[in-house]
């Protein structure tokens, strides 16, 4: 064989090789087999880990602890998203608030109709919000009513079936296994709350996040700012929850872990009002802690919220 064909034989391999190591890149699973997931927040996160367990790696997007409204992506987001197999997020506009996602989908190639990209909100009713202006848009935090959040298990069981057909059965069991934790935690929420009388229920946050959780479980909610994405704190603002506390003899205040806590404590200040504990909405625990799931962050949160109110309700 002339040293030209050889040369030209061994070319021809390398780009083969380059080629296929490519696609392998950017379609296909990874070398270990698992399905590569890029997820908007923690939340989902943590419920795609209790589906897909050992058959999934997931990369989350936003850091816990911090405000999945606004983010601003990492050059690792980029080219995790663009490496994912399946993506996930929430929709009902909490991605949207200033449309980080949206331009992130474009920059990673996935923002074409039939990518790999799922609602997990799918089929929640949404509740809108109220502030002037913003009537047409979602509230995002569906999660916090755990039956959501059982849907938002179902939307993912489906796309990972999907994706991922050759392990339906992993995903079917895992997703019933923990959906049935779920439903437990749902009852036990309705009956913890029968504890307090219904005048007593109200729940003062410093973002509007609890509409949905207070719809589920019959508890009144009041808020400093209605979403994140807006202003936060304005003395206007301020003004209008010192009122609402007031009128209502509201006797404990709560604030989220991923919010600046700074406002909440100008209201305690102003109506001698304490807080109570501190709830989660937008973000899980740091792992290691009692909300580092969502399961255990929900148990916290009704247990927080329902004792703060108790005690303080006690000392008036
Ligand atoms: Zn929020």
């Amino acid at each position: 064989m002339k040293r030209k064909t050889i040369w030209f034989i061994l070319l021809s391999m390398c780009v083969f090789a380059l080629t296929a190591c490519t696609s392998n890149v950017n379609g296909t699973k990874d070398e270990s087999g698992k399905l590569k997931v890029a997820t908007t927040y923690s939340i989902i996160y943590d419920m795609v880990k209790q589906v897909g367990g050992d058959k999934v790696e997931i990369h989350s997007l936003v850091p816990i602890g911090a405000n999945p409204h606004e983010y601003d992506p990492l050059p690792k987001d980029v080219m995790k998203m663009a490496d994912a197999n399946v993506v996930f997020y929430n929709g009902l506009n909490l991605e949207e608030g200033n449309s980080w996602f949206k331009k992130l989908l474009e920059t990673a190639d996935k923002s074409g109709e039939d990518a790999p990209v799922y609602q997990v909100s799918e089929g929640v009713e949404p509740i809108y919000l109220e502030t002037k202006g913003l009537e047409k848009e979602p509230d995002p935090h569906a999660w916090l009513d755990i039956n959501n959040g059982i849907k938002y298990v179902e939307n993912i069981k489906k796309a990972l079936i999907k994706e991922d057909p050759a392990n339906k059965a992993y995903y079917t069991q895992n997703a019933a296994n923990y959906i049935k934790e779920l439903q437990k935690l749902h009852d036990y929420t309705v009956e913890r709350v029968k504890q307090i009388p219904a005048e007593k229920r109200f729940l003062i946050s410093s973002e509007g996040a609890f509409k949905y959780f207070g719809k589920a479980y019959a508890i009144k909610t009041g808020y400093i700012w209605e979403i994140n994405s807006e202003n936060q704190g304005t003395p206007d603002q301020i003004r209008h929850v010192v009122d609402l506390i007031q009128t209502n003899k509201i006797p404990a205040l709560f604030v989220e872990t991923s919010v600046d806590k700074r406002s909440m404590e100008t209201v305690s200040k102003e109506t001698k009002v304490p807080i109570a504990g501190t709830i989660f909405t937008d973000s899980l625990g740091n792992i290691g802690t009692d909300g580092d799931t969502y399961l255990k962050m929900m148990k916290w949160n009704i247990d927080t919220i329902l004792k703060g109110l108790e005690q303080e309700a006690k000392k008036k």
